[in-house]
C-alpha cells in the first residue's frame, strides 16, 4: 500500500510554529494580566510526588522527544504526520494502529483524538491517560486534554487564548506552558509571556504557577527522581524543583543539545553552532566533575544501562531533487547528495564500561547500509529496537525523491518496521 504524500511534515512543522507563536484574540476567554510573578507553592516530599507509588518516572527522555517516539508500558506513541500507537507482540513484532480507536472514523473532525492532536508534536502519559496541548481553528481553540487510551475519549482540563508547548511530567504533575501576548515593540515586535501552568493528575487540579520571560524557553524538558531538568535557552544544562524554582546551572556554557540522567549521573552531549559533532560527557552531579567520554559525537542515548552513540563519519547516501533558490531569487528544484553525518553506524557499550573503552558497532547497521537504508539524525532506543527517521532513496519516474518516517530497527536481526513513512517527493 503506498502512501504519497508531498510536503505534509514540512508543512506540519510550519504549521506548529504558527500556530505556537500566532495572536489569537478571542474575547470571552479572559485574560490574566496582573503581571504578578511571586508565586508562593507548597513544596512537595518526594513521596508525594510519586503518590502511593501510583506515578512512576515519566520514561520519555530528550532522545525519545526529539525521535518524536514516546513510550510508555505497553504503548509506543510515535508522531511523523499523524500520531499512531504501535505494540511491540511477544514474538518480535510490531503492530501500528492510529492513535484514534475508531476503526470506522475518518479522522478529519473533533472529536477524534487523531485529528486533535495533529497540530501537536508532543505527548505526557501517566498510567493509561495521555496528556496533550492541542490548539487549531476556532472549532479546537487552544486546549489542554486528557485522552483516555482505554475509553477513546478525552476531557478538556483548561482552555487558552493562545497556544504553547508541554513541558514534562514529574510524577503527579504534567507541566506545560501558554503563550500571552502583551504587546508589540514601536518595531512591530511582538512581546509575549510564557504562563507556567502545573496539572496535578492526583486531585484533579490546574493551576498557574509562574510567569516566564518568553526568551527562557525550556528544551529537551523531562523529569526525573524529584527534578525537573531542561536545557535553557543559552543551552545551559539546568534543573529546578517541582515548583520550578531553585534551578540549578548543572553545566554552563557548553552548548548542551541533549542529555540523560542515570541515578546520580548526567550524560550529556555538547554541540558547537555550526558543528555537526560534539563531545559526549558523563557528570557526577554531587561532586560537580565531568567526565569527557567520546569525542565527535553526533548524537546518543541510554537504555537498560547501555550507551548507544554515534560518530561524526559523512557518507553519501544517495540523490533527490530538493527545492533551492535559484540566483535569480526564484525556487528551482536541484539534484542534491544525501549525508549521513553518522556514519550510518550506532556504537554501543556498558554504560560503566563508557569511556574506557570505544562501542561496538551494531551489527544491524551494516545491513541497513546493504539495503540501502540510513539512519536518521537523531535515534533512540527501546526494548530491542532502534527508532529513528529512516531514510531511504524512491524514484517516481524521472523524479527523485525519498522514502522516511518513524521505523523501528531490530537489533538482534536488523528488521526494518515502517510505523509510518512517507514518500517526499518534490516538483
Ligand atoms: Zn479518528
Amino acid at each position: 500500500m503506498k502512501n504519497i504524500r508531498i510536503f505534509i511534515t514540512f508543512s506540519l512543522i510550519i504549521i506548529i510554529m504558527q500556530l505556537v507563536g500566532c495572536q489569537k484574540d478571542d474575547s470571552r476567554i479572559p485574560q490574566t494580566n496582573d503581571g504578578n510573578t511571586d508565586y508562593y507553592l507548597r513544596n512537595y516530599a518526594y513521596d508525594e510526588l510519586y503518590k502511593d507509588g501510583v506515578f512512576d518516572e515519566d520514561m520519555s527522555t530528550p532522545a525519545y522527544k526529539r525521535t518524536k517516539v514516546y513510550p510508555t508500558k505497553n504503548t509506543v506513541y510515535s508522531f511523523f504526520a499523524s500520531w499512531k500507537r504501535s505494540y511491540i507482540n511477544e514474538n518480535r513484532t510490531i503492530s501500528t494502529y492510529p492513535l484514534c480507536r475508531d476503526p470506522l472514523c475518518s479522522h478529519t473532525k473533533l472529536p477524534c483524538i487523531s485529528y486533535a492532536a495533529l497540530t501537536s508534536d508532543s505527548v505526557i502519559e501517566a498510567n493509561g491517560k495521555l496528556y496533550l496541548l492541542i490548539s487549531g481553528d476556532d472549532e479546537k481553540k487552544n486546549k489542554f486534554i486528557e485522552y483516555d487510551t482505554s475509553s477513546g475519549k478525552y476531557t478538556v482540563i483548561g482552555e487558552f487564548v493562545n497556544g504553547g508547548q508541554l513541558i514534562a511530567r514529574l510524577g503527579r504533575f504534567v507541566y506545560f506552558y501558554v503563550i500571552r501576548i502583551d504587546g508589540h515593540t514601536d518595531s512591530g515586535m511582538q512581546l509575549s509571556t510564557l504562563l507556567l501552568h502545573r496539572y496535578d493528575i492526583a486531585e484533579k487540579s490546574l493551576e498557574k504557577i509562574g510567569e516566564r520571560n518568553s526568551k527562557e524557553s525550556f528544551l529537551q524538558a523531562a523529569g526525573h527522581a524529584g527534578y525537573i531538568y531542561y536545557i535553557d535557552v543559552y543551552y545551559n544544562l539546568c534543573r529546578c524543583d517541582v515548583n520550578f524554582q531553585n534551578v540549578v546551572e548543572l553545566v554552563s556554557n557548553k552548548n548542551v543539545i541533549t542529555y540523560e540522567v542515570i541515578y546520580d549521573k548526567i550524560f550529556y552531549l555538547t554541540k558547537e553552532s555550526g558543528n555537526d559533532y560534539g563531545i559526549l560527557y558523563s557528570l557526577d552531579i554531587d561532586n560537580k566533575i565531568s567526565e569527557e567520554l567520546y569525542d565527535e559525537v553526533t548524537w546518543f542515548c541510554i537504555y537498560n544501562n547501555k550507551l548507544y552513540y554515534s560518530k561524526y563519519s559523512p557518507v553519501e547516501a544517495f540523490d533527490w531533487d530538493f527545492p533551492q533558490t535559484g540566483e535569480d531569487g526564484k525556487r528551482v528544484i536541484k539534484n542534491k547528495m544525501i549525508i549521513i553525518m553518522n556514519g550510518n553506524t550506532i556504537y554501543s557499550i556498558d554504560l560503566d564500561k563508557a569511556g574506557k573503552k570505544v562501542g561496538n558497532p551494531l551489527p544491524m547497521c551494516e545491513k541497513l547500509t546493504e539495503e540501502g537504508c540510513y539512519l536518521g539524525e537523531t535515534f533512540a532506543v527501546y526494548d530491542g529496537y532502534v527508532f529513528t527517521h529512516l531514510k531511504e532513496s524512491y524514484s517516481d519516474g524521472a523524479k527523485k525523491g525519498m522514502l522516511t518516517g518513524v521505523t523501528a530497527i531490530s537489533i538482534a536481526d536488523g528488521q526494518i518496521n515502517r510505523l509510518e513513512s512517507e514518500y517526499v517527493i518534490f516538483s
